[in-house]
């Protein structure tokens, strides 16, 4: 679970169309929200992803759901309000259900950004400093749900540290000097580039890869090398500034 940016609100919804859509709401039960105005800037808000658990959402937001941060049971003047909705997969829209965001408020992360809340360990989230929002969030989001996410989380980590330790691997090589190739050089610069991609606030899980990449002790060594050698360039130290703001430890 990453921080957010609220987009801007889509010329369409104004104040008398929303009037118009809430009502009709009301008098239906009709996903009035379900129209691509509404649905395109929000699946682009969010880089394609979940609002709370970071995955993706298919293609064109296939499986995007409109969550209601305020459930629209409790709260049906605001299933068209702008600042209420969130993209969603099914599982964590159907985790929450009909919480009640107002009597046990869980963190919204277009306005509070998760790392005040909650940290990372071993592929899981957990409260930081007993924080009360991050531990109901975890609950009423199931964010440690062992077979929808803990285990594909592991899987992606998993995969960006065997990178990682090969590209350490390959950095040793060329600073002892065994191989100093143009080649081997561009294949660890460009490996770390790639590696601090699949890290990064647009890519699925980014908070777990994230945190698990900056938190290996083979990243720091494996940076240090490219300084020492004087190839730790701009790009590498924008990317790592945007993951580390992605993680939560
Ligand atoms: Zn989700």
């Amino acid at each position: 679970m990453i921080n957010i940016n609220r987009s801007e609100c889509p010329t369409e919804l104004t104040e008398d169309h929303k009037k118009k859509l809430t009502q009709k709401f009301i008098d239906t039960k009709d996903s009035v929200w379900a129209v691509s105005y509404i649905k395109k800037p929000l699946f682009e808000m969010s880089h394609g992803k979940c609002s709370y658990c970071e995955g993706k959402l298919g293609e064109e937001g296939k499986y995007m759901h409109v969550e209601h941060f305020h459930h629209k049971d409790a709260f049906p003047n605001e299933v068209v309000e702008w600042n209420n909705l969130l993209p969603s997969c099914v599982h964590c829209n159907t985790n929450k259900g009909t919480h009640n965001t107002i009597a046990e408020p869980i963190i919204d992360p277009t306005i509070t950004d998760p790392r005040e809340h909650m940290i990372i360990e071993n592929y899981r989230y957990k409260s930081k400093n007993n924080s009360t929002l991050g531990k109901k969030t975890i609950e009423v989001i199931y964010l440690n749900s062992s077979d929808q996410l803990v285990t594909p989380r592991f899987d992606i980590a998993n995969k960006s540290l065997d990178t990682l330790q090969d590209l350490l691997d390959k950095a040793i090589e060329f600073q002892a000097g065994t191989n100093i190739s143009t080649k081997r050089r561009n294949i660890i610069i460009n490996g770390l580039k790639s590696l601090l991609r699949e890290a990064h606030p647009k890519s699925q899980y980014s908070a777990i890869v994230a945190t698990t990449i900056l938190k290996d002790s083979y990243y720091l060594e494996l940076k240090n090398i490219i300084i020492g050698s004087g190839l730790w360039d701009y790009e590498l130290q924008t990317l790592e500034t945007e993951v580390r703001d992605t993680s939560l430890y």
